[in-house]
């Protein structure tokens, strides 16, 4: 299944945020680094100073061997809260004199220490320990050890990277902030307009439109899009009335045209049916003839003006069906009969195997539409070629199978006969295209189908699927 497309919305805010953060977070990240190292040095080069001028002070006590003297001087640290003890020890790494801040959590100075040669400070957890040697007029008397806490140096530490954090929590609104604000301006009212074509291609309804937006670009897409959807809209009503209009005018048309060539047909068939009496038989035959062919065309036309008709019903949603129970096979051997003269002037056989009695809820002039129109295209399109019918029962209801060895249809064609006015053939054919568009709605109208198999140059074969007892529309659609 493919994933979802990440919306424009999440898209732009994550762009938003990395782009505000990445480089707030970088540039804060450099500036805790140098600072954090700038914190420690001045701890350590404090601490080293501490050293230095307690040893520069001590230097005459140690001396003169004067532990008293050393004990005031090492006694003064305790005016800075941070020494948390010290000691000098003399050049045998003994202790000489010491002090210790009267705290509970104090380390123990050594009792004796390594002679180091030079100063040296060194950090750890819990204090920074400064190693100064005593030195006097370039005598060497002792060493001096200090230990100073790093108490405050980890809560301004903690109190900085405190601060970096508020920081970086405000830059974090801020891009929130700032990508909130682009939503409203830019993904927003193009989520607006995407929703509105969503909408568009759901209902294909073209009278919704996007909300304005202002005068910048999106509000110009905006407008842009309203306009296109006005004319798109403009345009559908003006096809659907072109459409209206056209099928108001083929059912007049088709009524108008009705009515004379009904009196016409009825008037040609009456003179077929009078005894040739003042005429001499050469002539009678000739106008019998006349007539015959008159009598055809009329009935041609008669179809023609029906089918149009039947199409503007469609069109208009009225074509009613009435079932009643109905004899498929009498029904197909009534229709063969109409064919009989027209199968004989063509030369053309028709083989049939009709089951005796196929009986089902079927609309009977409807049938009779469907089975002509199969019969009378596979005469036009067979090529005088032998035709076969078959009538059977089913499992389901009925089917019905016409195949000629004619023109046959491409494959690209056959799904597309069955529409309004498709046609495959030349226009030597003649023929309106609308016989098969008129049969497969009458079958779905009964809950059936249509089908074709052909293949060009070989013939086509149409098979009608018809259920017994159909659940009836009411109206072919
Ligand atoms: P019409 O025959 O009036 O053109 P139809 O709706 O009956 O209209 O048929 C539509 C098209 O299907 C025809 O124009 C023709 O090209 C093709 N067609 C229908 N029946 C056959 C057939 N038996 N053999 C070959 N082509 C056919």
């Amino acid at each position: 299944m493919a994933t979802r497309a990440v919306s424009i919305r999440t898209r732009l805010t994550a762009l938003v945020v990395l782009a505000t953060l990445a480089p707030v977070g970088t540039a804060l990240g450099f500036v805790a680094e140098r600072d954090l190292r700038d914190i420690r040095n001045d701890m350590v080069t404090s601490s080293a100073l501490i050293g230095y001028v307690i040893a520069e002070y001590s230097a005459s006590a140690m001396a003169f061997e004067d532990r008293a003297d050393a004990g005031r001087t090492l006694n003064g640290l305790s005016r800075d809260e941070n020494v948390i003890a010290a000691a000098l020890y003399d050049n045998d790494g003994r202790r000489f004199v010491s002090y210790e801040q009267r705290a509970s959590s104090v380390p123990r100075l050594p009792p004796s220490i390594a002679r180091a040669r030079g100063s040296l400070t060194t950090v750890e957890a819990e204090h920074v320990t400064v190693i100064q040697p005593v030195i006097s007029q370039g005598t060497r008397y002792g060493t001096l050890l200090v230990l100073v806490s790093t108490a405050h140096l980890r809560s301004r530490i903690h109190g900085y990277l405190l601060s970096m954090g508020l920081l970086g929590l405000g830059a974090i609104a801020a891009a929130v902030a700032l990508a909130l604000m682009l939503e409203r301006m830019v993904s927003r009212p193009l989520l607006a307009l995407a929703d509105v074509a969503r909408r568009i291609a759901d209902t294909e309804d073209y009278s919704v439109r996007a909300a304005s937006v202002g005068h910048g670009e999106i509000g110009l897409l905006a407008d842009a899009f309203n306009r296109m959807l006005g004319e798109i809209d403009g345009r559908q009503k003006q096809a659907q009335q072109a459409i209206q209009v056209r099928d108001d005018f083929l059912s007049i048309a088709s009524h108008e045209l009705k009515t004379p060539l009904t009196s016409l047909r009825l008037q040609a068939q009456g003179l077929l049916m009078l005894p040739p009496t003042s005429v001499s038989e050469p002539d009678g035959k000739r106008i019998k003839h006349t007539l015959e062919v008159i009598d055809r065309q009329v009935a041609r036309l008669d179809k023609l003006i029906a089918n149009l008709l039947d199409v503007s019903r469609i069109a208009a949603g009225r074509l009613l069906l009435d079932p009643t129970e109905t004899n498929l096979s009498s029904l197909v051997r009534e229709v063969m009969r109409q064919f009989e003269a027209q199968l004989a002037r063509g030369n053309c056989k028709l083989d049939a195997s009709i089951e005796p009695s196929v009986i089902g809820l079927w609309d009977a002039p409807r049938l009779d539409q469907v089975v002509t129109n199969l019969i009378s295209n596979a005469i036009k399109y067979g090529g005088g070629k032998p035709i076969e019918l078959s009538v059977a029962s089913t499992a389901a209801g009925a089917r019905l199978v016409v195949r000629d060895q004619g023109i046959g249809i491409s494959s690209d064609d056959q799904h597309r006969i069955f529409g309004r006015f498709e046609r495959a053939a030349s226009l030597s054919y003649g023929g309106l295209g609308l016989g098969l568009f008129i049969s497969a709605q009458i079958a779905r109208a009964h809950g059936g189908t249509i089908s074709v198999e052909s293949t060009p140059k070989v013939g086509s074969r149409f098979t009608v699927e018809l259920p017994r007892a159909p659940i009836l529309k009411g109206a072919i659609e």
